[in-house]
């Protein structure tokens, strides 16, 4: 059997950024290339039912062994990079038995524990890093070399019971398109475990509640010089609206729990102007306020002017996927019970972000989110411990015989 290390430096080596740019689906070609020979392995390992399908998703089937009537599971990870930063020609290192001193490679980029103290965590393991130049791509080439390890672990312990298992890998996920063509039917599985997670241990079924923001502000142009009681300047509006929203509430000032309205987009002059922001938080009824708030600071505005001066369009984008977690709990106490039997502790956390689970969760797939090891996504700082990517097999190993012991 390959081992994940090598697994995961094959794929990491791959080229599959995606491309937010893109019309096409999946959006970059060389993903379609990555997934044919993605597709080819799970052949090779055993799996059954393998199939690509026109929008680059594969899905794969470990066959039961021994177990019927459970629950169907599943498996999810994402096979694109993050366009923020190049994932073209990446050169994993390996940094054998970290010392706990500063790691330079090349570029000037230095992985140094007075920036990053969470790297001594990992004192005395094998690391792997990237060569400066690139990024890791850990995120998520580690969750597909993670699930094709226990998948092939599984299918050759003929002495480990189990019941029919579902892998899916999707591609796009960075770009906010993971799961658009995603057939949650044909997945068949009645819960799923998405591999996206960073550092050892994470557990996560709970994201934000997210929406878009856009304010059309119009103004009225005249000559300044002869301006008194005439004009009214868009771009000053604008500066009035985003003056009116709490600045406590904005993303430098918040953490953990608390959402916030960040300011993505603002273009303007005195005939007209635009404003953009996303709205985050946790708690659904927090982000209905604040989609009230801003609903209610454009009334005003146009109160104050005695006609529309400004148009807001809010559009949700997705949700929490606790809402959809809630009723089944139980597929997080497997999870949970998998970690610590892998003598791995449980660290339960939001993400303050979107992930493809929160999707799957809507469509009637409930997938919380699990670690794969990795630190510092999206550059050059990416790091992941191989201890914690043989973690990461062990856990997937260890749901899939705690969920053969349930009843369907
Ligand atoms: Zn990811």
């Amino acid at each position: 059997m390959e081992k994940v290390t090598e697994r995961f430096i094959r794929y990491a080596k791959q080229y599959t950024t995606s491309n937010p740019e893109s019309e096409t689906y999946p959006s970059t070609e060389r993903q379609m290339v990555f997934m044919q020979k993605l597709a080819d392995e799970l052949r090779e390992i055993g799996c059954s039912e393998v199939e690509l399908d026109e929008f680059g998703y594969v899905m794969a089937t470990i066959p039961a062994n021994g177990v019927e009537n459970v629950p169907l599971i599943g498996f999810v990870a994402h096979v694109d990079t993050s366009p923020d930063f190049s994932g073209e020609n990446v050169q994993p290192q390996i940094i054998e038995k970290y010392d706990g001193l500063a790691i330079h490679l090349k570029n000037g980029v230095s992985i140094d524990p007075k920036d990053f103290p969470e790297i001594l965590n990992y004192t005395g393991q094998s690391i792997i890093t990237t060569d400066g130049t690139t990024l890791l791509g850990a995120d998520d080439k580690a969750g597909v070399a993670e699930i094709v390890s226990a998948a092939e672990f599984l299918l050759k312990s003929k002495e480990i019971r189990h019941g029919k298992i579902r892998l899916g890998f999707t591609p796009d996920e960075e770009i906010g398109k993971g799961t658009d063509h995603f057939d949650v039917k044909k997945f068949g599985a009645d819960f799923a475990f998405t591999l996206d997670g960073g550092e050892i241990g994470e557990l996560e079924f709970e994201n934000f509640n997210a929406a878009g923001a856009k304010i059309k502000i119009h103004g009225r142009s005249v000559h300044p010089g002869s301006a008194k009681d005439k004009m009214i300047n868009a771009s000053l509006v604008a500066h009035q609206i985003i003056a009116m929203l709490p600045p406590s509430e904005r993303p430098e000032h918040t953490e953990k729990y608390e959402g916030f309205f960040h300011l993505t987009d603002i273009k303007g002059n005195v005939e007209k102007a635009e404003v953009s922001w996303i709205i985050r938080d946790h708690d659904l009824l927090k982000f209905e306020e604040k989609k009230k708030l801003l609903t209610s600071i454009v009334q005003k505005i146009n109160l104050d002017y005695g006609k529309t001066v400004a148009e807001i369009e809010i559009t949700d984008q997705y949700f929490n996927m606790r809402q959809k977690i809630e009723p089944v709990m139980y597929v997080v106490e497997i999870a949970k019970q998998a970690m610590l039997q892998a003598g791995v502790e449980p660290k339960i956390k939001a993400i303050r972000g979107g992930t493809d689970g929160a999707r799957l969760s809507y469509d009637g797939l409930p997938c919380p989110n699990i670690f794969v090891g990795g630190h510092n996504f999206h550059g050059p700082y990416e790091f992941i411990p191989i201890p914690s990517m043989i973690k990461a097999v062990e856990v997937i190993v260890n749901i899939a015989q705690l969920a053969s012991k349930m009843k369907k």
